[in-house]
């Protein structure tokens, strides 16, 4: 852009709603293509651009010091980006057709803005449902530095020792991680039958597992009904009869796109609740757009519009805003496919893109994989097994999703996956992501290039696989059940019941210990055994073998996590 088209641009006024992840970004973008326009943020809360992913870490101390969540303070985001940035400032309605906005300023006065160009980026807010009992002194929910410093400040005012989360979201277990530092007995308490909704149940399962061991209570498909205040304590009520008692609660039972403003002013809300924006994040208002967890938008897997409560994308989103609202409307957003992390304790889990629990929901069809592969060469020490589920479809292979658990490295693999996701990419361009090797860091054959092998094998008919559930719902008189591993491995009673065991290195010699005329389906521990004898059997001509997808990792972490809520 010329000097002159500048000037032309000189006079053009910015009010931005909400000055943290997404409102933050998009004025920086502003200053930085327009050095002569008005920025306006106003933002209802005291702080603007703090770190609201790293609330957990400053509660639960890992992050130590409070000032280290303020990525800028208003006065030096205002004198950096020469904005006018007006904390304790709240939006109270906005005009559309007189491109106006109402504030109220801390101490009740209220005045009007005019502005050219107007961004709303004003979140979502904490879901509090109305529970008897619920607004009792030591029930929390965190959103915000102000929630921070109240459940903070509690932790050190009283003697926590039993903490109760309810809802066990990626916020609820980094919560419930954190509260376990800070000291106190942790329960969670979920209404589904598994913790982390965009994972599958599969996946889900390696978490339970690994909640307990750290000694965490998981209540499972278990609905609260009330919160009792009982000489200081909290009971947690639950429908079920159950009462846990405890020092505090933190409620993380989701959240609500904050479309109010939006609603008042007449702007379109989408069919999920969010505010409607189009390709450019303009609102159905002209020169008024949105972006962050306020809005839907359209899954570029689906083409139904979702609500995504991701960092990542409210500051892409305000970066492209920005270019539309100085520029005119140049600059698409493609859609975010919902990429996401979380640490819980040791573990890793990542997600990208459809899982199958929500392809089966949206009559899509897909077929999944399991394979569980070393972070790093086994020979090379600290290795550690990680778990990557793929969802895809049947037919062609084009990816929907991915899903891994485990100790290291996950993140860089969902991360590429994402990729390849978002480049309408399939299982057999997994196997073609060049990485970077060294033993410390991958194997030859990267965890990603074991996954697409495996899924290419399913999708070109190679490996035939039956699921873990397949197993367990078949009528075990009508298959057989092979069990691959070796006498040691099975010694221990781990084993699907009603399998038979011949170890693969015996397999050639005892075929005839194999029924021809019912299914086989063969497993090993993690799948590549069951694979070499699916090979071998089917090449000995028994027509109807399947491999079970991850093997009994799989099969038995899924189970027992299955049992343990019975
Ligand atoms: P926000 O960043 O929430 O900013 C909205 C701002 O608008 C608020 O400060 C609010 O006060 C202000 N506002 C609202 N209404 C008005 C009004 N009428 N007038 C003036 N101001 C107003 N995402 C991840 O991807 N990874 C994570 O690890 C992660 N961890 C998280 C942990 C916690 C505890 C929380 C709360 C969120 C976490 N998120 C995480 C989600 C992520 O922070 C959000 O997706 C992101 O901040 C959304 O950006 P936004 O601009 O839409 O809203």
């Amino acid at each position: 852009m010329g000097f002159l088209e500048i000037k032309k641009l000189q006079n053009m006024k910015h009010i931005i709603i909400g000055g943290v992840a997404g409102g933050a970004t998009a004025a920086t973008r502003i200053r930085r293509i327009d050095e002569f326009a008005e920025i306006i943020i106003l933002e209802k809360g005291k702080y603007i651009s703090f770190a609201n992913c790293g609330l957990p870490y400053y509660i639960g101390g890992i992050i130590e010091d409070r000032d280290d969540l303020f990525l800028q303070t208003p006065e030096s985001f205002g004198k950096r980006f020469n904005a006018d940035v007006r904390v304790e400032n709240t939006v109270i309605a906005i005009n559309t057709t007189g491109k106006t906005v109402t504030i109220r300023r801390k101490d009740g006065s209220e005045y009007i803005e005019t502005y050219d160009k107007l961004l709303l980026s004003p979140g979502a807010s904490p879901v509090k449902p109305p529970l008897e009992g619920i607004d009792s002194e030591g029930i929390f929910t965190l959103r915000d530095i102000p929630d921070t410093d109240r459940i903070k400040n509690y932790l050190h005012t009283h003697k926590v020792q039993k903490a109760v989360v309810v809802g066990a979201g990626f916020i609820g277990l980094e919560m419930a991680e954190n509260l376990h530092h800070a000291g106190a007995e942790v329960s969670i308490v979920e209404m589904t039958n598994q913790v982390m909704a965009p994972v599958d149940f599969s996946i889900a399962a390696h978490v339970h597992q690994h909640l307990l061991k750290k000694g965490v209570n998981l209540y499972l498909e278990q609905t609260v009904e009330r919160f009792e205040q009982k000489d200081g304590k909290i009971n947690v009520c639950l429908k079920s009869g159950k009462i846990i008692l405890s020092d505090m609660v933190l409620l993380s039972i989701g959240v609500r796109p904050e479309t109010s403003l939006a609603k008042a002013a007449g702007l379109k809300i989408g069919e999920t609740g969010g505010i409607w924006v189009d390709e450019f994040l303009e609102t159905s208002a002209k020169e008024v757009y949105a972006v962050g967890d306020a809005i839907e938008f359209p899954h570029p897997l689906t083409g139904k519009p979702w609500l995504n409560y991701l960092a990542n994308p409210a500051n892409r989103q305000g970066r492209l805003v920005a270019d539309n609202m100085v520029k005119g409307n140049t600059e698409k957003y493609e859609g975010a496919i919902g990429t996401a992390i979380a640490k819980v304790f040791d573990l890793t889990v990542a997600t990208t893109g459809l899982a199958a629990k929500k392809l089966k929901q949206l009559n899509i069809p897909y077929q999944r994989s399991y394979t569980h592969s070393n972070s790093h060469a086994g020979y090379y020490p600290g290795g550690t097994q990680m778990t990557i589920k793929l969802t895809f479809d049947p037919e062609t292979g084009k990816l929907y999703g991915a899903q891994g658990i485990g100790y290291d490295g996950v993140d860089k693999r969902i991360d590429q996956i994402a990729l390849v996701i978002k480049s309408g990419g399939s299982v057999f361009d997994l196997m073609k992501v060049e990485h970077c090797y060294a033993p410390p860091f991958s194997s030859a054959k990267d965890p990603i290039a074991i996954a697409g092998y495996t899924a290419s094998n399913i999708v070109t008919g190679r490996m035939p696989v039956v699921h873990w559930r397949d197993i367990q719902n078949a009528n075990p008189g009508e298959i057989t059940i092979l069990d691959v591993r070796t006498e040691e491995e099975t010694a221990s009673g781990n084993v699907i019941p009603g399998s038979i065991n011949i170890p693969l290195d015996e397999l050639r010699e005892r075929l005839n210990e194999i029924p021809a005329n019912k299914p086989i389906y063969t497993y090993c521990a993690v799948g590549l055994r069951g694979y070499l004898t699916l090979q071998i059997l089917t090449q000995r001509g028994y027509t109807d073998v399947k491999n079970l997808s991850g093997g009994y990792k799989t099969y038995s972490i899924a189970i027992s996590s299955l049992l343990s809520q019975k």
